[in-house]
């Protein structure tokens, strides 16, 4: 049986742009991608903006039916209740939230989650019908003790525990070290953990799942880099930090084909 996966380009924004930019961003990059006839089926756009922007760009993607999709960076494991500052995945869930980032590095170093913690995220977001992207790599000290499959295959299996074979996930493998450093993985590097990722997939939720669900890879993916890792059997796709927030860059790197 022959599987496609649709390629998914995904812009995290990290902590950039507030509401108002959002609007103007996600207005633009419709009509860039509009301009240049972009076939959403073919290769599907998805961006993150900080929690603060997505209602308005669910407002401005709804009312002038752009096929751009969004979600949040992270979602809470707790479905509510005194958890100040932290936003249950059923909130983003009522705004229309297609996915949601969970386990990214900056959430795993910076605010300590460990696998336990991107678990509980995982079937949070799942239990509110949204699509993990879980976001899986390795440190370069993890690269030199342990090869570069090693720890994202951990992770990843420890996020799938107690995932239905049925789930609608999306993977993203992103090596630490090539996180905002400007020096990605080669596709050669990036194709040989996405294929040990879903053989994971195939362990852990069978055949079906792990031929359908995409695997992404990120870290200083550009425009001038992005055809290379699109060529690998493997990669479905692409997680974009910088490089999503110029407009034309990120155009340019959902029209990889063209
Ligand atoms: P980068 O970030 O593209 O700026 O390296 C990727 C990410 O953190 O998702």
């Amino acid at each position: 049986m022959v599987t496609t996966r649709t390629p998914l380009i995904a812009g995290n924004w990290k902590m950039n742009l507030d509401h108002f930019q959002a609007i103007a961003f996600v207005q633009k990059l419709a009509w860039a991608l509009k301009d240049a006839k972009h076939d959403y089926s073919s290769v599907e756009a998805a961006v993150f903006p900080p929690f603060t922007d997505l209602r308005s760009v669910q407002t401005i993607v709804q009312a002038d039916k752009y096929e751009i999709g969004y979600g949040a960076q992270d979602v809470s494991v707790h479905a509510s209740g005194a958890y100040t500052g932290e936003v249950a995945a059923s909130f983003l869930a009522s705004l229309d939230c297609r996915y949601v980032l969970v386990g990214h590095s900056e959430r795993r170093t910076l605010h300590g989650e460990d696998d336990a913690v991107v678990a509980a995220k995982v079937s949070a977001a799942l239990g509110s019908s949204l699509v993990p992207v879980i976001c899986v790599g390795e440190t370069a000290e993890d690269l030199e003790k342990h090869g570069p499959s090693a720890v994202p295959v951990a992770q990843l299996t420890r996020a799938l525990e107690g995932v239905d074979s049925a789930a609608d996930i999306v993977v993203a493998y992103e090596p630490v070290w090539a996180i905002g450093s400007g020096q990605a993985a080669t596709p050669k590097q990036a194709e040989q953990v996405a294929a040990e990722l879903r053989s994971a997939l195939r362990e852990s939720l069978g055949d079906e799942a792990a031929d359908r669900t995409r695997i992404l890879y990120g870290g200083s993916v550009k425009a001038n880099n992005i055809a290379g890792f699109m060529r690998e059997p493997n990669v479905d796709g692409a997680l974009v930090g910088g490089a999503s927030l110029d407009l034309n860059e990120f155009a340019s790197i959902i029209r990889y084909q063209s």
